[in-house]
């Protein structure tokens, strides 16, 4: 017996014996381990404690052991601990008392700086003494191990479920569990109703915005379970929005299927904001449980399939967002609508449709709205955001600027880490503090309040700092990536040169306006006739500048006059090609901003009847070409 260990000093402060299980089933199968838990009071007793002074915490019973943050229990013993109240901790196992290994850490330094002794069945350990402390740590470790394994096991057991479709999870609206834990249909009539009510809307009108304007004009809500911890899984009706109608249409669990793994989650993709692992969403051959007729559907599977393919059609073109696409519209995915706050899409026209791709605002419509909020097209405002980022982005600046932002990163690099560091240290003692708090008798008031102001001061300082972090965060954003620095670097040469390259692709285009443009806010309501355009820099500042509306029938481009004026000097010495390299040379470009080809020269030759001779290209494909130009007068 390790008796030597203990001292009167120790027996004159309490016994604490710890109890817990980690899950309920295991309160109840594992009685047998219950008792023996039970039976460390005893030992305490043996051990020399008076049974007065023997407490039994058992408050974490059915909680897990992963981190101490949720545990009362394991909070009153740490807090009871650093009040050196406690002679000794008596437990089943180490792993009984804390899985995660930075608890378990934390109580053995508590109660080495207390004098605080530790017992499980095998023996008694001093936390001072550097060979108990050696297997109090071994003790720490091999049950972290132990939590380990049970996660994999865990894991592995939800996937067995699922496979067979016998894991619970909440069920969407429209569906409950029946009493032999089977899928039934929802008992509430008004709620079927309504659901069948959207698949057929979706069925006539193939337009998921058609079928929430239909259900909001005759005054229709969709039903919804609540998923917050207050009133969780009772029934509420709210407007129907499209996010919800598309939810509904995308859910497999209508037509009658199981399943489960529709997104995967990967942990080296993770959000750079809140650091949680992203989920990317499986196609439908691709979930890995997948069982059709599992439980009564409210639709045909083929027809859910159906409904998928029309879905993807319907927005695959529409919802921009993410990485910038072909297409001319040079602000797709960073506009914004200064009417109401939400994105504006793009409307782009067919190819052989001459004109500019136009940028709308139609989530409201989407929601159900009358009328479209505002659009407008986009040549005149792509031109005005274009000169002001080639004014901004000049050789020189940028220069200077990849320089500053070196220092910058390095910086905010360091910054972040002192921030963090700072954070963790605060929260620490905000825990620490609210223990002391709760561990202290609350008749003793004077001391209460005092632990009461210290806690709420460390709370104060958490939140602040979180305050901060997110700002600096925030802050933080613009800073460029390494792919982007290099190409800053390249461009920094020339850059109006690189942008009217023809080899600049639009897509290239759309990129070099992004790293310097974070968003661009567009009002063409509040003054008839004209674009109030406001530039969110990436560098924090906002500029504002204002284009005018092409009026109708001044929308169509015309040839620069200078052009114009040079083809008509040379047409009739010249042939189309020669005057084509020539305007190139001259660095004249078309209506669209192009170089002019033969095609073009003989087209406003011809428009203005100054053509002298045939041109020795001119074929059937020409004329062609030329019927699709003939919209640039
Ligand atoms: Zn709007």
């Amino acid at each position: 017996m390790a008796t030597e260990k203990i001292q009167s000093a120790h027996q004159e402060r309490i016994a604490f014996v710890y109890v817990r299980q980690s899950t309920p089933l295991q309160v109840i199968e594992n009685r047998e381990s219950t008792e023996r838990q039970y039976r460390l009071r005893e030992r305490a007793i043996e051990l020399g404690w008076p049974p007065s002074r023997v407490e039994v915490i058992d408050e974490d019973q059915g909680r897990s052991g992963s981190t101490a943050a949720h545990r009362t229990g394991f909070q009153r013993l740490a807090t009871d601990v650093s009040l050196g109240k406690v002679g000794i901790v008596l437990m089943l196992e180490a792993s009984r008392l804390a899985r995660n290994n930075s608890d378990w850490y934390r109580l053995m330094e508590i109660c080495g700086v207390s004098g605080t002794l530790i017992a499980d069945e095998s023996g008694v350990y001093n936390p001072r003494e550097p060979n108990d402390r050696l297997l109090l740590g071994v003790k720490g470790t091999l049950s972290e191990a132990e939590l380990f394994t049970l996660r994999t096991r865990l894991y592995e057991g939800r996937w067995n479920k699922a496979r067979k479709g016998l894991l619970r999870f909440p069920l969407p609206v429209g569906y409950v569990h029946g009493a032999d834990g089977a899928w039934a249909l929802d008992p509430d009539t008004q709620v079927r109703e309504r659901l069948a009510c959207v698949f057929e809307g979706y069925r006539r009108h193939g337009v998921v915005r058609a079928v929430v304007r239909e259900l909001k004009e005759q005054g229709l809500e969709l039903p919804a379970r609540v998923i917050a911890s207050e009133g969780y899984g009772s029934l509420v009706w709210k407007a129907p929005t499209l996010s919800a109608v598309i939810r509904i249409l995308h859910h497999p669990a209508y037509a009658g299927a199981y399943v489960y793994g529709r997104s995967e989650y990967s942990a080296d993709r993770r959000s750079p904001k809140t650091g949680k692992a992203s989920a990317h969403v499986r196609s439908l051959e691709q979930w890995p449980v997948k069982i059709t007729a599992h439980h009564p559907a409210y639709i045909r599977w083929e027809e859910y399939v159906k409904n998928q393919e029309r879905l993807r059609e319907n927005w695959s073109h529409d919802e921009s967002r993410g990485a910038p696409r072909e297409g001319r519209a040079l602000l797709q995915g960073i506009v914004y609508c200064g009417v109401c706050g939400r994105k504006m899409s793009v409307q782009d026209r067919a190819a052989r449709e001459n004109r500019s791709p136009s940028y709308i605002c139609l989530k409201g419509y989407h929601d159900g709205d009358e009328k479209i909020c505002q659009s407008m097209t986009s040549r005149p405002v792509d031109a005005a955001v274009v000169e002001a980022f080639l004014g901004a982005v000049s050789p020189l600046s940028l220069g200077v600027a990849t320089r500053v932002l070196d220092q910058v990163e390095q910086d905010l690099i360091a910054r972040r880490r002192q921030r963090e560091l700072q954070l963790e240290q605060a929260r620490y003692e905000a825990r620490w503090a609210e223990r002391q708090y709760n561990g202290v008798d609350p008749e003793n008031r004077l001391v209460a309040g005092e632990l009461e102001r210290r806690w709420n001061e460390k709370l104060e300082r958490v939140v602040e700092l979180e305050r901060a972090y997110a700002q600096a965060e925030r802050d933080a954003e613009w800073s460029l990536t390494k792919e982007e620095r290099t190409a800053v670097a390249e461009m920094s040469q020339d850059l109006p040169a690189i942008w009217r390259a023809e080899t600049t692709t639009v897509r290239e285009r759309k990129q070099l306006i992004r790293m310097a443009i974070e968003s661009v806010q567009l009002d063409g309501v509040r003054e008839a006739g004209q674009i109030e355009i406001q530039i969110h820099w990436r560098s924090g500042t906002v500029t504002e500048h204002i284009v005018k509306r092409p009026a109708p029938g001044e929308s169509s481009l015309k040839t620069p006059e200078e052009a114009v004026e040079q083809i008509h000097a040379m047409a009739r010495r010249s042939s189309y090609e020669e005057i084509a390299t020539h305007l190139n040379r001259a660095g004249l470009r078309s209506a669209f901003g192009r170089r002019f080809t033969t095609q073009h020269v003989g087209y406003i030759c011809r428009r203005d009847g100054v053509a002298k001779r045939k041109p020795r290209h001119a074929s059937k494909s020409e004329e062609s070409v030329n019927s699709s130009t003939s919209k640039e007068n």
